[in-house]
């Protein structure tokens, strides 16, 4: 049994069509049934249904074989025990600050001056505002970051950003790219060795599947 984990919405959709190169599909549609293990076309394969950031959890400690997520999500909670293979390309957009609109970054970003930053990415704000040589006060968040700037909580916010329509309708701007994000395979290294061959057909034909 090969067990792939999976998150519902954007990585949802946009792998049903590399499942298919692999000659996997799924049976069930998410969004109409409340199960949470769904199963394929394939008597051996199985599809878990995890939120994005247990993906990782699953997959290291082998509750799943297998599992794709986001590179924000495997930068915030590390890669400890993961074989990652591929990047798939899939549910691509940027993670970027953003700031209200008239809000002076260039001024805040200044050395010396501090700056409040809301956001759900943590480990990659610290980063990135320290290779700035910037200090800043993080404040976590688990969702609705545009509301920060707006109420005063944070002067900034760091976010994924795909249409940048989220953004304009909270009358907020984007003023940095902090990088590119698109979602990738994971593999558990035990199960890769113990399951080789069904894994190593799925990898492959992912990989076909991305080059065209
Ligand atoms: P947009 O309005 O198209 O810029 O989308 C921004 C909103 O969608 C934000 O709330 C993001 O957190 C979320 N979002 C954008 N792209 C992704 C993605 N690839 N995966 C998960 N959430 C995303």
């Amino acid at each position: 049994m090969i067990t792939i984990a999976l998150s519902k919405g954007r990585i949802f959709d946009d792998i049903l069509p590399l499942l298919k190169s692999a000659g996997i599909e799924v049976l069930d549609d998410p969004d109409k049934s409340r199960k949470l293990i769904l199963d394929t076309n394939q008597p051996d394969v199985r599809v878990l249904l995890v939120r994005a950031t247990d993906v990782p959890t699953y997959v290291q400690y082998g509750g799943a074989d297998m599992g794709v997520v986001g590179k924000d999500t495997l930068l915030e909670s590390g890669t400890q025990g993961l074989y990652q293979p591929l990047d798939l390309q899939i549910a691509k957009c940027r993670i970027s600050v953003a700031v209200r609109e008239g809000f002076d970054y260039a001024a805040a970003m200044k050395q010396g001056s501090r700056m409040t930053v809301a956001t759900k990415y943590v480990a990659i704000a610290r980063d990135f505002f320290a290779s700035k040589g910037v200090h800043v006060d993080l404040i976590k968040l688990y969702g609705s970051m545009e509301l920060a700037p707006l109420t005063g909580l944070a002067d900034a916010i760091v976010d994924l950003v795909s249409t940048g329509n989220t953004l304009k309708a909270n009358h907020l701007v984007e003023v940095e790219r902090i990088m590119d994000i698109s979602s990738h395979l994971v593999v558990n290294q035990t199960a890769l060795k113990l399951k080789q061959a069904p894994i190593r057909k799925i990898i492959d034909a992912f990989a076909l599947a991305v080059k065209k």
